[in-house]
């Protein structure tokens, strides 16, 4: 029996979900353009490793974003070392699966959904040019997780208005914003709008995760 492995977004927004004619500055670009937000390096890579995969070969430009430096998530080193050592993880482990790479120099474990990473936020997704968000759902156990998914619906409405973080052009389509799974219950279960396979990507899926060793 073929195991069929999939992974399930929710959609928490969403002004249209027909594929992007993304328009870049002098160029036609067809392909999506696809953000990930996961508070440690290697969320991302975990939730939404093989669905980036596959869209990395269709030719789509996904990048997988940590929204914190990692820096005390290991049993035995902690500071700056495991933030490079981190950081250098999640470049191998996005090479094999064909996305970009962003780690924020955030504290791990000290996260706050201020006004100041509510524009990083912001500017991240202006400056890719998303037509897809994921994050966290804002009801999980850990407080970073919790506050990237605060984050991104702060940073969703915001990302069209022009005169928050001017430095940066605002979105002209607002994009689709989407929870990653998760087993929580409560305030509310996840249920998924839209699930995809990654059967034929999850080899490769495992080979990135295995570039991560720190975390396993
Ligand atoms: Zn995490």
């Amino acid at each position: 029996m073929k195991l069929r492995i999939s992974v399930a977004w929710a959609t928490i927004a969403c002004s249209w979900l027909l594929p992007a004619m993304h328009v870049l500055a002098g160029e036609t670009d067809d392909k999506l353009r696809i953000v990930v937000f996961g508070a440690h390096p290697d969320d991302a890579q975990y939730k939404a490793g093989g669905t980036a995969a596959k869209w990395a070969k269709h030719g789509h430009h996904v990048k997988l974003v940590s929204v914190t430096n990692g820096d005390v998530g290991h049993w035995q080193s902690a500071g700056g070392p495991l933030a490079q050592r981190r950081l250098a993880e999640v470049q191998k482990a996005d090479a094999v699966i064909g996305a970009t790479t962003q780690v924020l120099d955030i504290h791990d474990g000290e996260l706050v959904p201020s006004l100041e990473n509510r524009l990083k936020i912001i500017r991240i997704i202006r400056e890719w040019k998303a037509d897809i968000v994921i994050a966290h759902r804002p009801w999980d156990y850990h407080p970073d997780h919790r506050y990237v998914g605060v984050l991104m619906q702060d940073a969703a409405f915001m990302v069209t208005v022009p005169f928050v973080c001017p430095d940066v052009p605002p979105l002209k389509k607002n994009p689709v914003f989407l929870y990653s799974s998760d087993g929580f219950k409560k305030p509310y279960p996840f249920t998924a709008d839209i699930a995809v396979s990654v059967d034929d990507v999850f080899d490769l899926k495992l080979t990135a995760i295995h570039e991560m060793p720190s975390q396993h």
